[in-house]
C-alpha cells in the first residue's frame, strides 16, 4: 500500500479526526457557560463568566451606594445592570446550544450547528434537512472532530458578542439604552 491510497487516506483523515475531537480539558467546565475550551479562573467560573460577575457587582454595588444616599438612580446604570443580568442568563444557556457527549457525532448535530452559524453569519437559514447528508458524508471520527471545530468556533463567537446580544434581547422587550422620552 502506496502513500497514495485512498483507504490510507481516509484512515489517516479518522486518526487525525479522532485525535482532535477527543482533546480535553482535566477540569470540570465552567458552572455557568459550560464551556470546555476555557480554565476555570475562580469560584467554578471561567474569566468570561467571572468578569460578569464583577460586573454585576460593581455596578450593584454603585446603585446601593445612591440610595443609601437617598439619590435618584441614573437610567443609564440601571439599563448597564440589566445588560449584565442578561449576559449572565445568556451565559449560563449556552450549553443548551449542544449536545450531550452521548450524543455528540450525529449528523442531525451538525446540521443545528451549521444553521447556527449560517443565520448567525449571513443571516440566512442554509442546511435545513441537511442531518442524513452530513451522516452519510462524513466518517463518525470526521463528525466529531467537525463538530469539535463548529463548537469551539461557535462558542468563542457566543463569548465575543454576549454584551450585543444582551442589548438586542432588551431591546426586543422594549427597554433601550436610552431612557424613553417624557410623556407630554
Ligand atoms: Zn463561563
Amino acid at each position: 500500500m502506496t502513500d497514495r491510497s485512498p483507504n490510507l487516506r481516509w484512515k489517516l483523515m479518522d486518526q487525525l479526526a479522532d485525535g482532535l475531537a477527543t482533546r480535553s480539558t482535566s477540569q470540570p467546565p465552567c458552572s455557568w457557560c459550560a464551556n470546555p475550551f476555557h480554565e476555570i479562573r475562580c469560584s467554578g467560573l471561567c474569566d468570561h463568566c467571572y468578569r460578569i460577575t464583577r460586573e454585576q457587582n460593581a455596578i450593584k454595588q454603585k446603585i446601593q451606594q445612591r440610595k443609601a444616599k437617598g439619590l435618584q438612580v441614573p437610567y443609564e446604570l440601571a439599563f448597564s445592570y440589566r445588560v449584565a443580568i442578561e449576559m449572565e442568563k445568556l451565559a449560563k444557556s449556552e450549553s443548551e446550544h449542544f449536545d450531550s457527549k452521548d450524543s455528540f457525532h450525529t449528523g442531525m448535530t451538525i446540521e443545528r450547528l451549521m444553521m447556527y452559524v449560517s443565520e448567525e453569519w449571513i443571516r440566512h437559514s442554509y442546511y435545513s434537512n441537511y442531518a442524513s447528508i452530513f451522516s452519510q458524508l462524513f466518517s463518525p471520527a470526521q463528525r466529531r472532530a467537525l463538530i469539535y471545530l463548529l463548537s469551539r468556533m461557535i462558542r468563542e463567537h457566543m463569548r465575543r458578542n454576549r454584551r450585543r446580544k444582551a442589548v438586542q434581547r432588551l431591546a426586543d422587550q422594549g427597554i433601550h439604552c436610552l431612557p424613553p422620552p417624557p410623556a407630554k
